[in-house]
């Protein structure tokens, strides 16, 4: 059997074919040694073109097989080394391309906009027009800029603060790592602290409320702005440093997806401060100011206030308390820094996520005990999914000897790492999205089913992370081949068992 490689367009830099013995392909991926047909099966017959935007080539010989770069390195007879680096390879472009990503760029803000100017009208309404188009005078105030500078420098102080532990993220291309300093929940306990100073002394926290239009068009602004000079200075950046997605050669595109990987100056990584810091903490506070609000509109906050304040402040506390667990998700390892990240972090996450507490300021809702309890059920059940997910995978990442994953049962690939297939990641692909969407519904049932517009949390996340879970598996699909595949045709199920 002669087997030989087509030569793709811009040469992908394969020296040699695969190993082959008696007939029979062997993977070192999966440990098999497989039959053409099994290869075949395995890889999806009648797949018969080099496609390099899926880091797939084709194979000829006695029949077509289709194998991932990983997989086809793997295939490689010891000695012989590949002759060039993978120049055209590059990632697929996500959201539909630079047209599709610009849209999203004036889309996000403009929903923003609209859901904080419909979250306080009398109607509420999530679908039509907004009550009104406001003017520069209503999105405009240099009180709103000075308070979001201030706190911005708050919490980059806090960031600067002698941290209790310093982490390593992942091994980046160069081989090497960055570190981390690990203190976002003491950043979180000193603002509580000072906010709790500066109320005692008189500081109107509840003032905020007031502020929310202004204070999401200066971060929108800061957003746009901040996300311009990562661009900039990524053009200086080494190709290393580059993140897979965000290197596409369109400048508005890579603007929006973010060049660089890992933007830093010095030892400040500001991905790694967006992220967890000003917008995450910021949501909560937002929530404080609407709780005290209603407490000064109402006399004391409602039930419903408490719960979705709750809930959410565990959701932000928890993510800062196991702040580590962050250097392995798809947004540090994989996704560029570029305004899609920086509006998100910065001004979508504070201010839309904030969006029940809005709404239940301007629109109170009954609730009573029973009904709350079984709320704060599924929240339980949401936690106990997405924390217990998040937790064994990030521990397996860490040490996979560790006693308390040791014992799971697991699938090698070709780069050296392994994937679970048992406990919660044999339960789903993405049981840690599960329990994030059980959450998400918590959050809004306690406003009641008499509006739409506090369930529009639960929607854009679902479509959210629908979304990230098709392209977490075509990455995984790039990184591990087949053995992505076989844990596919094993653990069938994305998101939700027997539904999707
Ligand atoms: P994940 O934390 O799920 O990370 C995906 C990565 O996990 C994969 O790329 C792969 O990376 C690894 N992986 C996948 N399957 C396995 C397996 N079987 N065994 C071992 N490793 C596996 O994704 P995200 O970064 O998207 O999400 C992190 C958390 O953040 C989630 O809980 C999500 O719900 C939440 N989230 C919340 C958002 C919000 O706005 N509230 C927005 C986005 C996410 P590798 O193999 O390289 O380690």
């Amino acid at each position: 059997m002669r087997w030989r490689q087509t030569r793709p367009k811009e040469s992908i830099g394969w020296s040699a074919g695969p190993r082959v013995d008696r007939g029979r392909v062997h993977l070192k991926t999966t440990g098999q040694a497989l039959s053409l047909s099994e290869l075949r099966s395995l890889t999806g017959a009648g797949v018969a073109r080099t496609d390099l935007s899926r880091h797939q080539t084709q194979l000829l010989g006695d029949g077509v097989g289709c194998v991932s770069l990983t997989d086809f390195r793997e295939l490689q007879p010891p000695g012989e080394t590949e002759t060039m680096a993978p120049q055209g390879s590059r990632a697929p472009l996500e959201f539909g391309g630079p047209l599709g990503a610009a849209a999203l760029m004036l889309l996000l803000p403009a929903t923003m906009v609209h859901l904080l100017l419909v979250a306080r009208s009398g109607p509420a309404r999530l679908l039509g027009p907004p009550p009104y188009l406001p003017g520069l005078e209503a999105l405009w105030s240099p009180r709103a800029l000075l308070l979001w500078l201030t706190w911005l420098g708050l919490q980059a102080a806090l960031y600067l603060l002698p941290a209790r532990k310093v982490a390593e993220g992942q091994e980046l291309k160069d081989k090497s790592t960055l570190r981390y300093p690990i203190n976002g929940f003491q950043a979180l306990v000193l603002t509580a602290l000072l906010v709790t100073l500066g109320v005692l002394a008189g500081l109107p926290l509840e003032e905020l409320a007031e502020m929310l239009l202004p204070l999401a068009f200066v971060a929108t602004l800061t957003a746009f702005i901040f996300s311009l000079l990562l661009y900039l200075k990524a053009l200086l950046a080494p190709t290393s440093a580059l993140a897979p997605g965000g290197n596409s050669g369109n400048p508005i595109y890579d603007f929006i997806l973010g060049r660089e990987l890992n933007p830093r100056i010095g030892s400040f990584d500001f991905k790694y401060f967006c992220e967890l810091r000003p917008g995450l903490i910021g949501w909560v506070l937002i929530n404080l100011a609407l709780l005290m609000k209603e407490a000064e509109l109402r006399g004391s906050p409602s039930l419903a206030m408490w719960l979705v304040n709750g809930f959410q402040l565990l959701y932000v506390g928890d993510a800062l308390w196991q702040e580590e667990a962050i250097l392995t998700t798809m947004d540090i390892t994989h996704d560029g820094f570029g305004f899609m990240l920086a509006f998100g972090d910065l001004a979508w996450v504070p201010f839309t996520y904030s969006l029940q507490a809005q709404f239940l300021l301007y629109h109170p809702q009954p609730l009573g005990w029973p009904m709350a309890s079984v709320i704060c059920l599924i929240n339980a059940v949401g936690f106990y999914i997405f924390r217990g997910a998040n937790t064994q995978k990030n521990t397996f990442r860490k040490n996979p000897s560790d006693p308390r994953v040791a014992d799971l049962e697991t699938i090698p690939t070709a780069t050296g790492r392994q994937l679970l297939v048992s406990g919660w990641w044999g339960m789903v692909r993405h049981p840690n999205y599960l329990g994030d969407l059980i959450m998400a519904l918590a959050w809004s049932l306690p406003c009641g089913t008499s509006h739409l517009l506090p369930y529009f949390y639960l929607l854009y996340f679902t479509a959210l992370l629908v979304h990230r879970e098709d392209r977490d598996e075509r990455q995984c699909l790039q990184k591990y081949g087949l053995a992505w595949r076989d844990y596919c045709r094993r653990v069938p199920y994305r998101i939700v068992p027997y539904i999707y």
